[in-house]
């Protein structure tokens, strides 16, 4: 089938990439992921082994990717995602962001091939516009802790858009809100992952600063569908993929606490910590141009969202 679109997907093997992965192939494309398990699991892509659709290149983004034969389509979603990865991989994260884009964007301009950057709604950073617009410039702090993931993310839009308007690349860039599903790691720090390994050891949630700063979380199905429309459109400037139904993480803990009631039957305790350094206080999407753009909405709430990812961990570790 000489016809079958080819897509390369860096950082394959993670949360997002992995459930891309089975996006694309279920969609009739063959798939090339590449990814050096930095914090990505092989687990993750075990089941798509040996399918006639899928190669797997074991390497670091930051070195020549070299791929054999026609590339359709680039999806550059390798980088550390979660805060305590990249504060325990501060250089991998501004390396993957950098040179991995470049190297990424390299590959598609020599193949021809669509690229679409997996950005970040902490372009943002510790917003002073809410909800966040695609207009919105953003208040990072550079040298901060969170700087090297932030900074990497908006170097690699502005290294996306530079080969789009002197390359011709053809190119697209999602500002990516909080995801949570299947997948996760579970020891990855993010709120809902450290919630649920707390209520799987019997150990309190713990929740970080008074637990008034918001969130608005994203199921992972509905994020997959967002970027398959983003690629399939003709929409060359960023655009927001998030479920705009912010809550606060206090809240969002109370909520993951009653689901897990429900499942288990047992009860979690929530302890307070101190909060970490340039933590945003609020973020939620702004989804007009996702709507308008590319007829997208988030179709799962978070009640059923929760109880599909919870009940999943807890199917796992095989306490229900
Ligand atoms: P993840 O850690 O599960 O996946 C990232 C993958 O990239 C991992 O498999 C990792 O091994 C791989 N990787 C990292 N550096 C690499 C390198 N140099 N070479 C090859 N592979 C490398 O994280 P995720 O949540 O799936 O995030 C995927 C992408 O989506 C990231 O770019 C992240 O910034 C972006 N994103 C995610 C979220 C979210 O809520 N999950 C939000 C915003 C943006
Ligand atoms: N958070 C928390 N307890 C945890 C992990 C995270 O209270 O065990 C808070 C964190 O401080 C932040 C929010 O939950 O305010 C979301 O954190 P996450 O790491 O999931 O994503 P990000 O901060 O990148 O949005």
């Amino acid at each position: 089938m000489n016809n079958q679109p080819v897509t390369v997907i860096t950082g394959g093997a993670g949360f997002l990439g992995s459930h891309l992965c089975d996006r694309f192939i279920a969609e009739g494309h063959k798939v090339i992921a590449i990814d050096n398990f930095i914090t990505g699991n092989p687990d993750n892509i075990a089941h798509l082994m040996g399918n006639e659709n899928f190669k797997f290149i074991k390497h670091d983004v930051t070195e020549f990717i070299y791929v054999e034969g026609k590339v359709d389509n680039i999806l550059h979603f390798a980088s550390p995602a979660s805060p305590i990865d990249y504060l325990k991989l501060p250089i991998q994260t501004l390396k993957v962001g950098s040179l991995g884009t470049h190297k990424a964007l390299g590959l598609a301009k020599a193949k021809g091939a669509r690229f679409l950057l997996a950005s970040t709604s902490e372009v943002y950073g510790d917003p002073l516009e809410h909800p966040q617009k695609e207009t919105y410039w953003g208040n990072v702090n550079p040298i901060g802790l969170r700087g090297v993931y932030d900074e990497a993310k908006r170097f690699a839009e502005s290294m996306t858009m530079a080969y789009h308007r002197y390359h011709n690349l053809d190119t697209r860039i999602l500002r990516i809100f909080n995801t949570y599903g299947p997948r996760m790691r579970l020891n990855d720090g993010r709120a809902l992952p450290a919630f649920v390994h707390s209520a799987l050891n019997g150990t309190p949630m713990t929740v970080f600063g008074d637990g008034s700063q918001t969130r608005s979380f994203c199921y992972v199905s509905d994020l997959v569908e967002g970027i398959w429309r983003l690629l399939n459109s003709n929409e060359t400037e960023p655009v927001n993929i998030g479920n705009p139904d912010e809550i606060t993480i206090l809240d969002f803990a109370k909520e993951v606490q009653t689901i897990v009631k429900e499942l288990t039957g047992k009860d979690t305790e929530i302890i307070f910590k101190e909060l970490p350094s340039d933590d945003p206080k609020v973020r939620k999407p702004d989804n007009t141009k996702a709507k308008e753009r590319l007829g997208w909405e988030p179709t799962i709430n978070r009640a059923e969202g929760l109880r599909k990812t919870i009940s999943y961990f807890f199917k796992q570790a095989g306490i229900i």
